[in-house]
């Protein structure tokens, strides 16, 4: 501490104000409790306690939130000359239950992951990048429904767009309306991909009609949504689709700069028995490197390792990409944001004091769950 009390100190070391300022008066200094004693006294008085004096660093924002929005607030020297630049987009695939989600997931995989990537051996880490004629995309793959709407419960956006799967054979059905929804409310674009048009019974026209009740009218129609006729199954209008997707993300002018400390969101995370808290991360701003120190939600940690989504080991993942960490002290919750800080020491600090919240808040909800159900069995 650089100044502290008799009183706040005394509160400190678990004594009487009084034991104190007797002390106080021992080593030849007049003291009252309300009185500022400087460094040199109070480590004197801790001496006489045996008690090491942590320089303490004052952190009263725990909220990892803040230090999102603002990347300025851990910085007492941001680095010059750091601008903002393109990023890729990040894609969620949304739709009906058997409309043909994974099946394009695995569709867009298959065409594009392995440019580049020669040898490669995919790796499910909820998300991964494609590379169309340089221009990179991230899709997450995390089942659509359960991640956006973890995420968005959390407040954290991560996509910057959703593709609509309606089967052509089928129409919108309500896992259909829900995911509009879902997209409209989190205001991210969407692009509809009219899938299983290798099938007889494929009636576009329908899709199209029905989504014009729910405010999505197709471009040739007059609307201003994208549709893509697609089969996922067969491979075919994915170039299409990729293009279109490019578009919009060119469009919305999406940007991130590089050269900041890093900071995104948990995409999934699991405990794993060899490697302990594994957690996929996608990165949202600045680059996260091996050796990091970062908290992520209510854990923390240093970057130990990273893997990309074709099991390469990285040393440094930039904005948009996701990748799959180990090194966190436990294992944090999808949609937790991550943080990276320019110490351990103050990333420990940060990580400790809202575990300590988390657990706070935990015995809160138990007390009340506890009365509430005192209350239902009156
Ligand atoms: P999800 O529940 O939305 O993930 O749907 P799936 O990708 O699991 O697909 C459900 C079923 O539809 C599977 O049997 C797929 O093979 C089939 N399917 C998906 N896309 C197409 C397509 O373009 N054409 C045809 N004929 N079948 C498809
Ligand atoms: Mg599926």
């Amino acid at each position: 501490y650089e100044s502290a009390s008799v009183g706040e100190l005394a509160n400190k070391l678990g004594r009487e104000p009084s034991e104190i300022i007797k002390k106080l008066f021992l080593l030849g200094v007049m003291a009252t409790i309300n009185q500022e004693l400087d460094k040199d006294a109070i480590e004197l008085i801790c001496a006489e306690y045996d008690v090491e004096v942590e320089e303490e660093i004052r952190i009263d924002v725990t909220d990892l939130e803040i230090y999102f929005e603002d990347p300025d607030t851990d910085d007492e020297a941001v680095e010059s000359n750091t601008e903002a630049i393109e990023r890729p987009p990040v894609v969620t695939i949304m739709g009906h239950v058997d409309h043909g989600k994974t099946t394009l997931l695995d569709s867009i995989r298959d065409t594009k992951v392995t440019q580049g990537e020669a040898g490669g051996i995919t790796q499910h880490i909820g998300a991964y990048q494609i590379n169309s004629n340089g221009k990179k995309i991230t899709f997450l793959d995390t089942p659509g429904h359960a991640a956006f709407t973890t995420m968005r419960a959390r407040g954290a956006k991560v996509t910057d767009l959703t593709i609509l799967v309606v089967a052509a054979d089928d129409g919108v059905m309500p896992q259909t309306v829900e995911a509009i929804n879902h997209a409209k409310a989190a205001e991210v674009p969407i692009i509809v991909a009219v899938n299983k048009m290798d099938k007889p019974s494929a009636n576009p026209d329908r899709v199209m009609q029905e989504l014009t009740e729910h405010g999505l009218v197709s471009e040739a129609w007059g609307g201003d949504t994208i549709f893509v006729e697609i089969s996922a199954l067969k491979g075919e209008g994915i170039d299409q689709l990729i293009e279109m997707i490019l578009l919009v993300a060119e469009v919305a002018e999406l940007k991130a700069d590089p050269s900041v400390r890093a900071k995104g969101t948990v995409i999934e995370a699991q405990l794993d028995r060899g490697r302990g808290a594994v957690a996929s991360l996608l990165v949202q701003d600045g680059t996260l490197r091996v050796g990091d120190p970062v908290v992520v939600g209510n854990t923390f940690g240093r970057v130990r390792a990273m893997i990309n989504d074709v099991g390469r080991r990285v040393k440094e993942a930039g904005p948009s990409a996701p990748v799959e960490i180990t090194g966190l002290s436990n294992v944090p919750q999808a949609g937790d944001r991550f943080v990276v800080f320019k110490d351990e020491k103050t990333a420990r600090q940060i990580g400790e004091s809202r575990a300590g919240e988390a657990i706070q808040e935990q015995r809160t909800e138990k007390t009340r769950v506890t009365l509430d159900n005192l209350f239902d069995q009156m």
